[in-house]
């Protein structure tokens, strides 16, 4: 393969896990990183409009992009430092998150056990902080060294500069950096996280509690098989918004209207609602016009029926959103980007 092995007017159709056709302009699996740097140094794509791509499982196409987008596929999983206690392992962008997941439940390294078969690249891992059963990516990252395109440089962010919150990260509103590896340190003396609602939930139905990382993981497989669909057999991009946080003062107000209402402390001051609830009260739980809708078991989730268009989905998510702001004065932000 030559450096600059850029191909024209692709379909990005197979590269979303909503299936939603969209082309780009100029496209490039980066699959080195002397790959990324000939592309982004060289006179005819540098100054293009830039998309970084990983599995596509947190996007959402609404036109077709006018500019370059490189799919990261730099792959491999490193152990680098290892002791009696810990283990630090080095992982490639391009490598799938559940491949990193699987290495660390075949070692015995705790701490990402929680965040199985969340879709999707390592890369990707720190943009949105990915989460899930109370455990989040930066709970064990260390470290994520991008390229920053507007120096040419590589750079390493330490996990205090990657401003992790909810959702969000110093990766997500700066598109200038483009994650190339991520450090994670995992424990040899896994303390396994059990605490999350619908764990303990599980667990009690079954009256089986797991008793190592190994089985934390099969748990949430099967709980997330129950909850979420399969994006090869409906097109999904998981979570479309946010949970959203408002203060404790209006949740208050809404409790005593609704006391079903399903919220979580995030501070001394503010809760975090489940956003599925508000959805489903709304009465879109399982709704479809046209080629879209939400999924039957969590309303969520935003299923892209075949033939579907981004901006079918994007019209249907913005009714959504007026609806739970007429009824509960609450704004639901995407989690998803809109590209
Ligand atoms: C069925 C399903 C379940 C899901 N469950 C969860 C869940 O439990 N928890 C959760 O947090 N998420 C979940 N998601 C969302 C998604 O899997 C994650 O956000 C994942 O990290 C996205 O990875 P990706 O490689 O597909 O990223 P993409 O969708 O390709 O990209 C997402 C964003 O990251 C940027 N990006 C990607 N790679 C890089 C890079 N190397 N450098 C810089 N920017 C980059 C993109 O530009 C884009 O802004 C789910 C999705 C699906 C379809």
């Amino acid at each position: 393969m030559t450096l600059l092995n850029v191909a024209q007017n692709v379909s990005l159709q197979p590269y979303n896990t909503l299936g939603i056709y969209a082309t780009a302009r100029y496209f490039a699996l980066i699959e080195t990183i002397e790959q990324l740097h000939a592309l982004l140094e060289s006179s005819e794509y540098a100054a293009l409009p830039r998309l970084i791509l990983g599995s596509g499982s947190n996007i959402l196409f609404t036109h077709d992009f006018p500019g370059l987008v490189l799919r990261m596929q730099i792959q491999g999983i490193q152990k680098i430092i290892e002791n009696s206690d810990f283990s630090v392992i080095e992982v490639n962008a391009g490598e799938l998150w559940e491949n990193v997941v699987e290495y660390a439940l075949d070692q015995g390294y705790g701490g990402i056990e929680n965040l199985t078969w969340i879709p999707g690249t390592a890369g990707a891992g720190p943009v949105q902080n990915i989460g899930a059963y109370g455990v989040e990516l930066k709970d064990t990252l260390e470290n994520v060294t991008v390229y920053d395109t507007n120096s040419h440089q590589e750079r390493i962010f330490p996990k205090e500069q990657c401003c992790f919150g909810y959702r969000s990260s110093i990766f997500k509103t700066n598109p200038q950096y483009i994650i190339l590896k991520i450090q994670l340190q995992l424990t040899k003396h896994p303390e396994l996280q059990l605490q999350y609602a619908s764990l303990t939930q599980a667990i009690q139905t079954t009256g089986q509690t797991p008793t190592n990382i190994r089985e934390v993981a099969q748990l949430i497989r099967k709980i997330r098989d129950q909850r979420l669909p399969n994006p090869k057999i409906l097109g999904n991009a998981g979570s479309f918004f946010k949970n959203p946080q408002i203060p404790l003062v209006q949740y208050q107000k809404l409790q005593a209207k609704y006391p079903k209402i399903v919220g979580y402390p995030a501070s001394e001051d503010q809760v975090k609602i489940a956003a599925g609830w508000l959805i489903e009260q709304a009465g879109w739980k399982g709704k479809r016009i046209g080629n879209v809708g939400t999924y039957a078991h969590q309303a969520l989730v935003m299923i892209a029926y075949p033939g579907a268009t981004g901006q079918a989905i994007l019209s249907f998510a913005q009714e959504i959103q007026h609806s739970v702001q007429e009824q509960f004065g609450i704004s639901l932000e995407p989690e998803v980007l809109i590209v």
